[in-house]
């Protein structure tokens, strides 16, 4: 008997897939994508990933919401088509090689020219967050560079 529900458990949910897929709107109900945290080769600090994978979001760029913990921080990097930058909460930095480094918070909205050489991150004393929009060139939505050092990160 037990089986026999967990058999028609599983069609239904197969059902109930075939039946969301045949629709023009997905919805990628909260947390069905797992977070992951930032790699040390890309990110100092801890920094949390949360991509959004629905549908066809990911063909033509890299949609994800970063969470930097205090102190935390990008790699230098550049992105071949441009990004955009939502910041949601906290308040951080974001920075283009030679010029000072600049606050963000939440509220603002940030547009980094295509080869760029930048890097963003938490302030040394809040968290940030944001919804990073990188649109892909061959496939590619980043080329990351070498770590910021901290005398960078703090301005000096
Ligand atoms: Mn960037």
């Amino acid at each position: 008997m037990k089986k026999q529900l967990v058999a028609v458990a599983a069609a239904t949910a197969l059902l109930g897939a075939a039946a969301v897929h045949a629709q023009g709107i997905q919805i990628a109900p909260a947390g069905s994508t797992p977070s992951r945290l930032g790699g040390s080769q890309n990110f100092v600090g801890h920094v949390t990933v949360d991509m959004a994978q629905v549908g066809q979001s990911g063909q033509h760029g890299s949609v994800g919401m970063v969470d930097f913990a205090p102190g935390a921080r990008t790699a230098w990097h550049v992105h071949p088509v441009g990004q955009l930058l939502i910041v949601t909460d906290g308040k951080g930095w974001v920075q283009e090689q030679g010029q000072p480094r600049r606050e963000i918070k939440a509220g603002d909205v940030v547009w980094i020219d295509a080869d760029v050489k930048h890097w963003h991150g938490a302030a040394s004393a809040n968290g940030m967050r944001h919804w990073a929009v990188a649109y892909k060139k061959d496939g590619q939505s980043s080329n990351w560079k070498e770590q910021v050092s901290d005398d960078q990160y703090q301005g000096r």
